[in-house]
């Protein structure tokens, strides 16, 4: 991995999209014991966005902070906006993205009063908004940097072309493109974007690693090939668990995205980390190819 990058995330940043998702919701108490148990595991990235939990997620992880200040230090916050869904309060009808300059501000603004900071780590274009020229959306993200509202700016889910437009009008300076990277997702390293992260030492971030849990869903065909792999495979590692042989493979790319981890549970960060330091053999990588793909690579 360069050393050279422009921002570096680590192998592991905790994602906070399902946060609130399980029957019983979590304590301010308990969710900041689970980002201690991160900062105890390596990782400190907290990855959120507005529209988690339907725009709920950002206020809970303010809830934690309130309940553990000392982790607003220790943490490094990153927040997403640009989708909205239909809210009498922004006055929109229909689901749609928005990444002007004005709604990047706005978001941000709100993002810190719900969190309790006064910077975000990395902000985030969450999607490419195709009624916003670049230029506009340029203009918001420097005035984050400029305000100090956040330290750095990036993408999510952005084309290459998109990404390389966006870059060019910020000098080069776009911190990373997260981008959804799994076995059952493998468009990064079709469609461009690892590659060009490399040649920009931009650190890509991968979401939905587990592809949110459909390896674990026996009604999936692709997914209950994939996991009988891992099953086979996990003795000649140590017994490891079939997330961590995941999280192995996606970071033996050479782009070696940082792994956006999205459990609720703490056994399950735990063991999935472990991850990072396995080397899966050539035989193996691409054995979990085979099995995710359903045939032999052409
Ligand atoms: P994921 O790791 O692919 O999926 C997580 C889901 O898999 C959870 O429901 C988890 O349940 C389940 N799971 C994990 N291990 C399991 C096991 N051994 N058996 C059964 N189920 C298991 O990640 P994700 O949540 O989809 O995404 C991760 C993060 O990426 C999000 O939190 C968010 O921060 C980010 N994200 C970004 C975007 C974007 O557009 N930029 C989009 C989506 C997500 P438990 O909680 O019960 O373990």
């Amino acid at each position: 991995m360069s050393t050279n990058l422009r921002y570096n995330a680590g192998d592991f940043a905790y994602g906070t999209w399902r946060l609130l998702d399980d029957a019983t919701q979590p304590t301010p108490e308990e969710l900041a014991a689970r980002f201690e148990l991160c900062l105890e595991l390596g990782i400190d990235v907290l990855d959120t966005a507005e529209i988690y939990g339907l725009y709920a997620v950002e206020a809970a992880i303010g809830g934690a902070l309130k309940a553990a200040p000392e982790l607003k230090d220790k943490l490094r916050i990153v927040t997403k906006a640009g989708i909205n869904i239909p809210s009498e309060e922004k006055g929109v009808g229909v689901n749609q993205y928005n990444a002007t300059s004005e709604n990047i501000v706005t978001c941000v603004e709100k993002s810190l009063r719900l969190m309790g900071i006064e910077q975000l780590d990395l902000f985030l274009v969450h999607r490419p908004d195709w009624l916003t020229h670049p230029e506009d959306t340029a203009a918001g993200l420097t005035k984050l940097i400029e305000s100090g509202k956040a330290k750095h700016v990036g993408v999510s889910n952005y084309t290459i072309h998109q990404f390389a437009t966006l870059d060019k009008l910020m000098g080069g300076t776009l911190a990373t493109n997260q981008v959804e990277f799994s076995p059952l997702c493998m468009d990064p390293i079709y469609d461009g974007t690892f590659d060009q992260c490399l040649q920009g030492k931009v650190r890509a971030m991968a979401w939905s690693p587990l592809a949110g849990g459909r390896i674990f869903d026996p009604a999936d065909e692709a997914g209950s090939r994939l996991l009988k792999k891992l099953k086979n495979l996990s003795p000649a590692y140590g017994d490891a668990p079939v997330d961590a042989l995941v999280y192995a493979w996606l970071l033996a790319c050479p782009a070696k995205p940082t792994i956006v981890l999205g459990s609720n549970k703490p056994e399950r960060i735990k063991s999935g980390v472990a991850g990072g330091s396995i080397e899966l053999s050539r035989e193996d990588w691409y054995g979990i190819w085979e099995a995710a793909k359903g045939h032999g690579i052409p």
